[in-house]
């Protein structure tokens, strides 16, 4: 490379497009290489941290407009060549900006937040205005204070627009820093000072010491600690152990003051000591490791030898068959190699048990990564994954793909078919099974993606795609046999009078009987909140979301009700603003309400409710998964939280309490998403031991695809699917791509999606669906209309996703539509 570039091309954390030019000034120039973070200004007074992307000597057409970094943040870079790589195909694919991508992937204290600083201007000497006057004696002349600072100390109101204010008067100016977010963790630490060690004998130098007391005791205290004697030569004293300052404060006979004097007498020495965040647990011997079975071994070879042929294989095995140890065995291998491996989760859910799990064999060979964790840790791992000391194995959620890895040469994708591995909202919007793919792809590492239900597209690409190898676990763990799954008619159940409470007069029966017994129970419910609906007795009124289009949820325990879509919370009417009627009847069932009928209809019952509600903190999801493995809780309630791989010894029953809210869903992948979830929660019966029950509630008794759940048969349900969606040419024969368009009028948001459509119909004509109004058609202010366009796979993406920006690009531009949201979604899981 060039060794001193003139200019450097950077990302930066926006969602502007392109990468943007800035020069390099000699000083900087050498210090600078690509993935290094610098300081750039944007603008009249905004920082930023951004990446450097590129280094080259080709000024810019405006050469003479162009901007000097002002730092360079970083003395090697935090990013690898193969990541920045990774961001530009992911800007691509997923139809966003680089610097979208890079606020996804960093944790927050590696991008630095632009803080505003505003100090007291010391010549201001006319009148600023009488509301002011509090908040300029906040002000400092000496000290710039940060604007969150002031609203800590005056409050958040009108605070802007005062200092606003006083800043066009002249009373006050403002600076701009960056702030560092992330401080490394340290602890002060003491060692011997230059005194003690220039020391001729130790026992002479604890005899000086003698008028004082307290400094004796003190010094005694950290040779003790340090595990060193008066007899010990002074000469050893140079290597002698720190000793934390904690440590020795907590023993009896420690005086700060004391301390002090000896570290003034050169006694002792104190530093600050890097202590880092990151936990770690003991593995357990090799001995106490479990050894795989027959059927485990040969999915280990057959692994092995798919990925001869194809990088990336599927595993299909039913659930409890052991995946989990073939896993930990390809692990194994491939850390003996020296190659790191991503161990992909869909959830947080699932670390916790995971976590405990490969914990007790890899121990500290593996780090954690995940979005509740706090962000110093995060930081720490980031930092700790680009040097030497790189953990090899990273057990994470979605975001875990953009750490960087030096050597991968394993990824495994776990529960491949959970749609949450895809990002929603906001862009990327990408799918960490495909982006994981593409990563391995580019490391030159290999893929298993492993479940007991695969998604149609990734069966399709192990079949008939021949894209992926395939291999099959078909037995449960220890020969237990797969739940036997009873069906309950509600509908049948209703007529006859037999369904006085949410639990068939079966599941009733059933649950009775293995709490009894011992045994512990999971009832799957997918509606949280107490009831879905509040309606006037008198005459139906519903209180709705003011600003979303859905009626809103009834939570008993907040007394509050809430909108699901916008998180927004309302007090509860006092009456109706229709009838004035003062009473509200709650329709239907939330979790919150079930929980309230178990708790009527079974005596024996410890119950705990598992739902968003429930698990707002790593610590509350933590401890109901504790509490029910260890038997204090015997009844789990939950909405599909509890269908997520959860691995329970004890569990004798597991009660689907509606399937149908998972069949009538107006989406082309309802029934495959029914499958797999009324499967997966069915799976969490009899893992150990005994065969589980299974009773499942429907209306629809009579589907096929209840059959299919009941028989187990996933291939059925594939081609049915696939049969169905063939002829409309839904995944896996074509890719989609859905296009929102957003905006707080209504008719504005209609003529923007007219105007697109009249755009892209020469393009598509008919693979092109839409506008249509989605099923909640406002949410947050925003009316919404979507488009669903079908590319044909064969064609070559680039010229669709131009032909589709340059149409966006075409209504943002024009006044008619100011302010409209238009965005994809390339691949939508809903
Ligand atoms: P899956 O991931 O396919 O659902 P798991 O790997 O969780 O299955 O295995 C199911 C149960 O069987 C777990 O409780 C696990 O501890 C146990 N198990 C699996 N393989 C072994 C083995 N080789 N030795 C002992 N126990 C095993
Ligand atoms: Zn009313
Ligand atoms: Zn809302």
């Amino acid at each position: 490379m060039n060794p001193s570039p003139r200019f450097a091309d950077v990302i930066l954390p926006l969602a502007l497009p392109g990468s943007f030019t800035y020069s390099l000034p000699p000083a900087l120039a050498g210090a600078v290489l690509p993935g290094m973070r610098v300081v750039v200004p944007l603008g009249a007074r905004k920082l930023y941290t951004a990446i450097v992307c590129r280094l080259h000597d080709q000024a810019p057409a405006e050469d003479l407009r162009v901007k000097a970094v002002l730092e360079v943040v970083d003395r090697t870079p935090i990013l690898t060549q193969d990541q920045l790589d990774l961001w530009r195909w992911m800007a691509q694919y997923y139809m966003c900006t680089a610097g979208e991508v890079m606020k996804a992937a960093l944790p927050s204290g590696l991008k630095m937040e632009s803080e505003t600083l505003v100090r007291r201007n010391a010549d201001f000497s006319g009148e600023p205005d009488e509301r002011d006057l509090t908040l300029l004696d906040h002000l400092s002349a000496d000290e710039a204070k940060s604007i969150d600072c002031l609203r800590s100390e005056c409050g958040a109101a009108g605070l802007l627009s005062g200092l606003r204010r006083l800043v066009e008067c002249g009373a006050a100016t403002v600076e701009e820093r960056l702030a560092r977010a992330y401080k490394p963790r340290t602890e002060t630490r003491l060692r011997p000072g230059p005194a003690l060690l220039a020391a001729e004998s130790l026992p002479a130098l604890l005899r000086t010491l003698g008028r004082t007391p307290k400094q004796l005791d003190v010094l005694c205290l950290y040779l003790s600690e340090a595990e060193l004697t008066e007899q010990t030569p002074p000469s050893l004293l140079a290597t002698a152990r720190p000793v934390a300052k904690r440590t020795l404060a907590a023993l009896p006979g420690y005086s700060e003051a004391a301390l002090t004097a000896l570290r003034r007498k050169g006694l002792l020495e104190a530093f600050a000591a890097d202590t880092g965040r990151l936990k770690f647990r003991e593995a357990l011997p090799d001995a106490l490791r479990h050894r795989l079975n027959e059927d485990q071994q040969r999915a280990v070879t057959e692994v092995e030898q798919a990925w001869c042929k194809h990088p990336v294989c599927l595993l299909h095995g039913v659930t409890s068959s052991g995946k989990t140890e073939v896993y930990i065995e390809l692990i194994r291998r491939e850390l003996a190699a020296g190659r790191q491996v991503l161990y992909l989760v869909p959830e947080i859910a699932l670390t916790t048990q995971l976590t405990e799990r490969l914990g007790r064999v890899f121990g500290s060979a593996m780090g954690v990564y995940h979005s509740k964790f706090p962000d110093a840790e995060r930081v720490e791992l980031w930092q700790r994954q680009c040097g030497d000391r790189a953990l090899p194995l990273i057990l994470g959620v979605r975001s875990s793909v953009f750490l960087p890895f030096r050597r991968l040469g394993l990824v495994i994708v776990d529960e491949e078919h959970e749609p949450s591995y895809k990002q929603q909202d906001p862009a990327p919007r990408y799918h960490a099974r495909d982006t994981a793919i593409v990563l391995a792809h580019r490391c030159g590492a290999r893929v298993l993606l492993g479940t007991a239900t695969p998604a149609v597209e990734t069966y399709h690409n192990a079949h008939e795609g021949g894209k992926y190898g395939y291999v099959r676990m078909d037995k449960r763990f220890g020969h237990v046999e797969l739940p036997e799954i009873i069906v309950e008619d509600v509908k049948e159940l209703q007529r006859k009078k037999l369904m006085p409470t949410p639990f068939s007069p079966r599941l009733t029966t059933e649950v009775r009987r293995i709490l009894a017994e011992g045994g512990q129970a999971i009832l799957f419910y997918n509606r949280r909140g107490y009831s879905p609906v509040l309606t006037c007795r008198t005459c139906g009124w519903t209180p709705r979301c003011t600003a979303c289009d859905v009626p809103l949820t009834f939570h008993r325990s907040m007394g509050r009700m809430v909108c699901h879509y916008c998180g927004a919370a309302y007090d509860l009417p006092r009456q109706c603003p229709q009838c004035a009627d003062t009473e509200l009847r709650d329709v239907g069932y939330g979790t919150e309400k079930m929980e309230a009928a178990v708790h009527a209809c079974f005596a024996d019952a410890r119950t705990a409710r598992m739902d968003l509600d429930t698990t707002r903190t790593r610590t509350a999801y933590e401890k109901i998964i504790d509490d029910f493995q260890r038997g204090t809780t015997n009844l789990l309630i939950g909405t599909q939280m509890v269908t997520k791989g959860l691995d329970f010894d004890r569990v004798g029953i597991v009660g689907i309490l509606n399937a149908d809210q998972a069949l009538n869903v107006p989406d082309f992948r309802a029934y495959e998403r029914a499958y797999q979830m009324l499967s997966q929660v069915a799976g969490r019966a009899g893992r150990r031991g005994r065969r589980g029950l299974v009773v499942l509630q429907t209306r629809q008794a009579g589907l096929p695809l209840i059959d299919q759940v009941v028989r187990g048969d996933y291939e059925a349900m594939y081609q049915a699917q696939i049969r169905e969606r063939e002829p409309y040419r839904y995944p896996p024969f074509s890719r989609l791509i859905a296009i929102y368009v957003k905006h707080r009028d209504e008719r504005t948001c209609l003529t923007a999606a007219q105007w697109l459509a009249d755009l892209l119909r020469p393009h598509f004509g008919t693979a092109l669906l839409g506008p249509d109004r989605p099923a909640v058609g406002r949410v947050q202010r925003l009316f919404i209309r979507k488009f669903l366009l079908k590319v044909n796979p064969a064609l070559p993406p680039a010229g669709v996703r131009r032909t589709l920006t340059q149409a966006a690009d075409i209504l943002r531009a024009d006044s008619r539509c100011k302010g409209a949201q238009i965005y994809f979604d390339v691949d939508p899981m809903g």
